[in-house]
């Protein structure tokens, strides 16, 4: 927690070791402006701000990242500490760019690793530059060119002392919209029959905006095939006139581990499913779908690894990691966990079945770890890793309409054998022990 005064001195420090937070010349950028609130999708779209190009040069005390834009924007640029990041944030910017276009640029001797763009929040878009040394921002600029304008960012080497005094520590709880602050919890967004008596499934669609998750060799993103595979999950239970049906996002944004169970819980979910298709750095031979369940003790080493990589979506961003609290405390505590536990298990046994003979099953189909996103205490979760973007072979079915509608049919199955096997009043938020 910082007081007023003391996020004021901090960023006068912060000012004052020479990195940018200075809001930089902006010019308009046409009548319309990125005011999405009053006009459709389409032609909020069309007036945005378009970065169509992006060019690097690293070299070995410097490095400078061009991108090519429509129009100039405000740009705002600080650093954060492990890992080392440079972040650039923005008003939002439609990044027409291509899928690849992050990777570390080629070459060794400079300090640059990868980048990443996208959306952050509402209205907001973030460049996330990652550092393998210490560099401060010497320019964030917008240069008006003949077609639009440039954006500017040049880094220059520095020692870990320069750095660290430059680099913002954690704000995420100051509340004041200031950098490294995660971004407001999503609106829930239901979906399917209004009837409060139908159970809540809450789809959790992983990764989205400047957070893409895995990647194939031919820029194939996590973010995309979860998000794609999610919505045909929710048409599906929609259809079916049996569950009410909520997204964690319904557009590529991103959303911060925390407030992706957060809103589950917010809304009393009775089962919430996050959607993941990563890559094993093992090589490509590794295939199928893996059913993940919370536990603070993972099964085996690669389990923990990808616990481990997934936790990691919040730093991605750019937002420092917190411990969500703990809500329920106590000894109720401990037996909705464990409750909710046995729930999570069950319904993990029930998509396994189902998947059996439709989707390929990786060979220890039902494993768990500590992912962050799994660690509500009253409400069954699990993650879906659908298949390996590692894989050729599954890559090529994640994209696959067809795999993905038998994939959706068999999830839908699962969650229909699940509710079916409780009873109507039975939740593991209040759940009865018989004395
Ligand atoms: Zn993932």
């Amino acid at each position: 927690m910082y007081t007023t005064t003391e996020i004021q001195r901090r960023l006068v420090r912060f000012a004052v070791a020479g990195v940018l937070l200075l809001p930089l010349w902006g010019f308009p950028v046409g009548a319309a402006a990125t005011d999405g609130r009053t006009g459709d999708a389409a032609s909020r779209q069309a007036s945005m701000v378009r970065a169509t190009a992006v060019a690097i040069d690293a070299r070995k005390d410097t490095a400078r990242l061009t991108f090519t834009l429509t129009a100039g924007v405000e740009a705002k640029a600080f650093l954060l500490e492990r890992p080392d990041r440079v972040i650039v944030d923005l008003p939002e910017v439609n990044f027409q760019l291509p899928k690849n276009a992050g990777r570390p640029p080629a070459g060794k001797g400079h300090f640059i690793g990868s980048f990443r763009f996208g959306l952050f929040a509402p209205e907001r878009s973030r460049v996330v530059i990652d550092l393998r040394e210490p560099a401060l921002v010497g320019r964030v600029e917008t240069v008006r060119t003949a077609t639009g304008a440039e954006l500017v960012i040049e880094l220059n080497k520095a020692t870990r002392a320069a750095y660290r005094k430059a680099a913002l520590r954690p704000m995420v709880d100051s509340g004041d919209g200031l950098p490294g602050q995660q971004p407001d919890t999503p609106k829930a967004v239901t979906h399917g029959p209004k009837n409060e008596a139908l159970p809540l499934v809450v789809i959790d669609p992983g990764h989205g905006g400047i957070d893409p998750g895995a990647q194939t060799g031919d820029g194939v993103l996590e973010k995309d095939v979860v998000f794609a595979f999610a919505q045909r999950l929710r048409d599906m239970l929609e259809a079916s006139g049996r569950y009410r049906v909520m997204m964690t996002r319904t557009t590529d944004t991103f959303i911060a581990l925390g407030a992706r169970t957060r809103v589950a819980r917010q809304a009393g979910a009775d089962l919430f499913i996050s959607i993941h298709a990563d890559t094993l750095g093992s090589g490509g031979g590794v295939r199928g779908a893996t059913i993940y369940t919370g536990s603070d003790l993972a099964t085996d080493l690669e389990s923990a690894r990808l616990a481990d990589k997934e936790n990691l979506a919040d730093q991605i961003a750019g937002v420092e990691a917190t411990e969500d609290p703990d809500e329920i405390v106590g000894i109720l505590a401990d037996l909705t966990k464990r409750e909710t536990r046995t729930f999570s298990n069950s319904f993990a046994g029930n998509v396994i079945d189902s998947f059996k003979g439709t989707v390929l099953l990786n060979k220890n189909p039902h494993r768990s770890a500590g992912f962050r996103v799994l660690k509500a205490p009253d409400v069954p979760s699990v993650l879906v890793e659908l298949g390996y973007l590692s894989s050729a072979k599954d890559a090529a079915l994640l994209v696959s309409d067809e795999w993905q509608k038998n994939a959706a049919n068999a999830l839908n199955e699962a969650i229909s054998r699940y509710f079916s096997q409780r009873s109507p009043t039975e939740k593991a938020g209040g759940v009865a022990f018989s004395p």
